[in-house]
């Protein structure tokens, strides 16, 4: 269980009362208490009367923010997202919209600023590239995904981005997760390839505690020994991060593969692991794609893999 508090409360006082419950503070964080034990609807009703502005919760212990409303998508589906790792053209977004629309796919994505390892490689088509997507996602009713890496893009990119992506290298730039704090738009904030589950939830905590309760969590292969894959799937983070929050919490296995021909079974796993959705990179001519060639899967694989990972859904789904 834990309390969290207002600032202008005395720590020292309550941990004192809460001796007298035989009730332990665990751990502290900023104004959060982390408590040993549930307190009756008695106890906590005592203590909110004898300290104001304290609020006692039940529930996980992740997010600490105290008014969490959840996303306003991914309740009671499992969300796949879809597209081009990086929007090429129009006639390139548009088929791959048309091919979502058919499978029944309300999510497409595509990159237009582009987090490139390299700045000789290809950054992305901007501005002109987010037209192209939201252009493309309106003639079919879809809902966009599109990344942002610096604040300035965030009121540029606004009218063409349904949903915000926060990429794997940008998930502790704080200023950029503190403007988004303040958007009524969901976020979907990508583990670094190097973070703890911790620096994740702290990062998500970022955009939380400016009042965006829409976080989307979303493990995409951390980096590892391995050099046979570009990362290496961390499928452990959906439990544990489930144990820990209550935020939604999708798997990427595109970039932790980095490779197609293991993509399929990773999504599945993505699935089976109880997972809220996948984000997969999806080309019309895989092998011509200006950016991440190796690891986007054509129409026809993506089509096969949608089936499996229904059939495996439902076969999850409780009687
Ligand atoms: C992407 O989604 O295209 C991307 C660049 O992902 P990541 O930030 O996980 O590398
Ligand atoms: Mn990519």
């Amino acid at each position: 269980m834990k309390l969290v508090l207002d600032s202008g409360l005395h720590n020292a006082d309550i941990k004192n009362y809460l001796l007298n419950l035989n009730c332990k503070v665990l751990q502290e964080f900023n104004q959060v208490l982390f408590l040993s034990k549930e307190l009756s609807d008695l106890e906590q009703n005592t203590l909110k009367g004898k300290f104001n502005s304290i609020k006692c919760f039940t529930n996980s212990q992740w997010p600490l923010a105290t008014t969490i409303k959840p996303c306003k998508f991914f309740i009671n589906e499992f969300v796949t997202i879809a597209g081009p790792c990086s929007v090429e053209s129009k006639q390139q977004i548009h088929t791959v919209a048309k091919t979502l629309s058919e499978l029944g796919i309300r999510y497409i994505r595509g990159g237009a600023f582009k987090p490139r390892t390299s700045p000789y490689s290809f950054q992305g088509l901007g501005i002109i590239g987010l037209e192209m997507l939201a252009e493309a996602a309106n003639t079919y009713n879809l809902i966009t995904v599109s990344e942002v890496m610096s604040e300035t893009q965030i009121d540029l990119a606004y009218n063409y981005i349904d949903i915000f992506q926060v990429g794997a290298r940008n998930m502790q730039n704080y200023s950029l997760l503190k403007a988004l704090g303040k958007l009524d738009k969901p976020i979907i904030l990508k583990r670094s390839t190097s973070a703890t589950y911790y620096e994740l939830l702290n990062a998500a905590e970022y955009i939380l505690s400016g009042g965006n309760s829409q976080v989307i969590l979303c493990e995409r292969g951390i980096r590892s020994f391995e050099p046979m894959t570009r990362n290496t799937l961390d499928i452990s983070s959906v439990p544990v991060l489930k144990q820990l929050t209550n935020l939604p919490i999708i798997i990427d296995p595109s970039h932790a593969a980095g490779l197609r021909s293991i993509v399929p079974a990773l999504a599945k796993a993505a699935v089976a692991v109880g997972a809220d959705g996948v984000m997969l990179e999806v080309h019309p001519h895989p092998e011509l794609s200006i950016s991440d060639a190796e690891q986007a899967l054509s129409f026809a694989e993506f089509a096969d893999l949608v089936i499996e990972m229904r059939k495996i859904y439902t076969a999850m789904k409780p009687a």
